[in-house]
């Protein structure tokens, strides 16, 4: 009985920093969320929908949010917002250079920024650092048009 207790407190003491990190963690994507609710109720406000059904963003290996903290930070921030009962859609894009030495555009990952076809280093980022409010589905719209606000996030 007495290891079996011990087992337990020291499983306490090794959660303990993992979860405080990552409240700290998802205060980052809170921040992101609460950036883009704002902008999602200005537009479900300028068609005079009742609420929000799904919203979908695109979010780049370079942009610092983590899609999975992501849809975690959207169920606590949605609360009480016009997006309550809305579904959050993510897009992950990739990383892609444009090549200054051959030309050529290619996907690379997001710690190697060289030209997938010549090998060179002296790139320039052509997509992966994105992180957009693609497009946001209404209920009950006064007038209905195609939503592609296309924002970037006021957090970079
Ligand atoms: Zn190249």
């Amino acid at each position: 009985m007495t290891i079996l207790w011990s087992i337990a407190v020291a499983n306490m003491r090794l959660q303990a920093p993992a979860s405080r990190w990552k409240i700290v963690t998802l205060m980052h994507e809170l921040s992101v969320c609460q950036g883009m609710l704002g902008q999602v109720s200005n537009i479900a406000r300028e068609h005079g929908a009742e609420s929000v059904s799904r919203i979908t963003v695109r979010i780049g290996p370079l942009s610092g949010v983590e899609p999975r903290l992501l849809k975690e930070a959207f169920t606590i921030a949605r609360m009480g917002s016009v997006a309550a009962e809305a579904e959050l859609l993510i897009e992950e894009l990739s990383v892609r250079v444009h090549c200054s030495q051959c030309g050529a555009d290619s996907n690379v990952t997001s710690n190697r920024l060289v030209c997938a076809n010549c090998g060179d280093w002296q790139t320039q980022l052509v997509s992966g650092d994105e992180l957009l409010l693609a497009s946001v589905e209404l209920n009950n719209p006064t007038h209905e048009e195609p939503l592609s606000p296309g924002l970037q996030s006021e957090s970079r």
